[in-house]
C-alpha cells in the first residue's frame, strides 16, 4: 500500500514523500516526483527512516550503571511513570513549579506533536525557556525590516531573476530545493554570486565567490549601497512608494566607501564596485540570505542591511525577485491553545507573554 506524507523533520524544505507500507509497517520512503517544488527528492535523513526506525527505543529503560557506562534495564511503563511522577511531585511540593525547567525541541514539526509536552509543563507551572537562539536575531531583523517573513515564489525565479546573490548561506546543502531553480535561472542567463566567509559546495556551484571576513557583512552591504546611491542606480520611485527611513540609510551608506569596506571585509575594492554595478544594471535581483551572519554582535542589523539591497534596486517589483530568509511563521495561525499557552499567566499569553502561572496546578 502507498501513502503520501510530508517530511516532519525540522527543515524548511518540507519534502513531499511517498510511503510504502506492508501489513501496516513502513518499509520504504521515497520523494514524491509529482510535487512541483520538491520533485521526488528526499534526503538521506529521511529515505533511511525505515532502517533508522528499527533502532528506536520501544519501552522505558532505567540506567543501572554509572552515567556514561551505558548499562540499562528494561522497566514497565507503570514503574517509569510512577517514579517520574513521585520525583516531580516532591520537587513541586518543596519548591513550586518554577523549580522544574523543561527542555525539549521539535521531535517532529507537526504543531501538535511538537508542542504537546509544553501543555503538561505549563499545567504544573514549570519555568519557561526560550528554546532556541538559532534564528531569533535573524527573524527579528527581518520582521523589523519587512514585516511578515514572506518571500518570492521560487518557481518564479528562473523566468525573472537576472542576478542571484546567495549571501551567508550554503544553499546547495541546506536548501536543496532551491538548486534546480538556480540552475534554470542560470541557464536563462542569470549570474549567481556567493558571498560567504568560507568555500563550500555553493561557492563551487556559483559563478563567483566573494569571500569576506566573518562578521563584516554589514560593511559590504553598506558599501554596495554606497555605490548604488552614488551612481544613481537606486529606484527612487519605488522607495518613495514603499520605504521609510531612506535618508538615514543613505547617510550611513555614504560613510562606507568601497575603500573603507574593503579594508574591513577583505573583499577587493574593485570587486565591490563591479558587484554594485552588476546589481544596478540587473535590477531584477534575488537575494537568498542565511542566518550565519546574525550570529555576530550586530548581526541582526547586518542582515537588515543585506536584505535592503533588493529594495534599493526596486527588485520587489518583479516576481521571483527580492529577498528570502525563511517563510516560517509568516502565515496566521491560532495558537491560543497550542502547547497549553492558555495556562500561562497574563491577559494574552498566546500573544507571546510567557510567564509561568503558579496557580496552574
Ligand atoms: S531535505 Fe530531508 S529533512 Fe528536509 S524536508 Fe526534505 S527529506 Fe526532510
Amino acid at each position: 500500500m502507498k501513502a503520501r506524507a510530508t517530511c516532519p523533520l525540522d527543515c524548511p524544505d518540507a519534502c513531499s514523500l511517498l510511503l510504502t507500507l506492508e501489513e501496516g509497517r513502513l518499509v520504504r520512503v521515497e520523494g514524491d516526483p509529482s510535487h512541483p517544488v520538491t520533485r521526488g527528492f528526499a534526503c538521506a535523513k529521511t529515505y533511511r527512516y525505515p532502517e533508522r526506525a528499527k533502532a528506536r527505543l520501544l519501552y522505558p529503560m532505567r540506567r543501572v550503571g554509572r552515567k556514561g557506562e551505558g548499562r540499562f534495564e528494561r522497566i514497565s511503563w507503570e514503574e517509569a511513570l510512577g517514579e517520574i511522577a513521585e520525583r516531580l511531585k516532591a520537587i513541586l511540593d518543596a519548591h513550586g513549579g518554577e523549580a522544574v525547567l523543561p527542555y525539549h525541541y521539535a521531535g517532529t514539526m507537526g504543531l501538535v506533536e511538537n508542542q504537546h509536552p509544553s501543555a503538561f509543563f505549563r499545567a504544573i507551572g514549570a519555568s519557561e525557556l526560550e528554546e532556541t537562539i538559532c534564528s531569533t536575531a535573524g527573524s527579528a531583523a527581518w520582521e523589523m525590516t519587512y514585516g511578515p517573513r514572506l518571500a518570492p515564489d521560487p518557481e518564479e525565479i528562473p523566468e525573472n531573476a537576472r542576478y542571484i546573490l546567495l549571501w551567508g548561506i550554503n544553499s546547495l546543502s541546506t536548501n536543496s530545493h532551491l538548486t534546480p531553480f538556480l540552475k534554470e535561472a542560470r541557464r536563462r542567463g542569470a549570474k549567481v554570486v556567493h558571498v560567504d566567509p568560507y568555500e563550500n559546495p555553493t561557492s563551487r556551484f556559483a559563478d563567483e565567490h566573494l569571500k569576506l571576513r566573518p562578521g563584516t557583512d554589514a560593511a559590504l552591504a553598506y558599501a554596495l549601497a554606497h555605490v548604488l546611491f552614488r551612481e544613481g542606480w537606486v529606484d527612487r520611485a519605488y522607495l518613495e512608494e514603499a520605504a521609510t527611513g531612506v535618508e538615514a540609510f543613505q547617510e550611513e551608506a555614504a560613510r562606507w566607501t568601497p575603500q573603507r569596506a574593503s579594508a574591513l571585509t577583505g573583499v577587493p575594492e574593485e570587486a565591490i564596485e563591479r558587484l554594485a554595478r552588476e546589481l544596478g544594471e540587473a535590477k531584477q535581483v534575488f537575494v537568498r540570505v542565511g542566518y550565519g551572519m546574525t550570529r555576530h554582535p550586530g548581526g541582526g542589523n547586518a542582515l537588515r542591511a543585506v536584505i535592503l539591497l533588493p529594495a534599493l534596486l526596486g527588485a520587489w517589483r518583479y516576481p521571483g525577485c527580492g529577498a528570502m530568509l525563511s517563510t516560517s511563521g509568516a502565515f496566521p495561525l491560532n495558537k491560543r491553545f497550542l502547547g497549553g499557552r492558555h495556562l500561562l499567566e497574563g491577559a494574552r499569553p498566546h500573544e507571546g507573554y510567557f510567564r509561568p502561572n503558579p496557580q496552574a496546578r
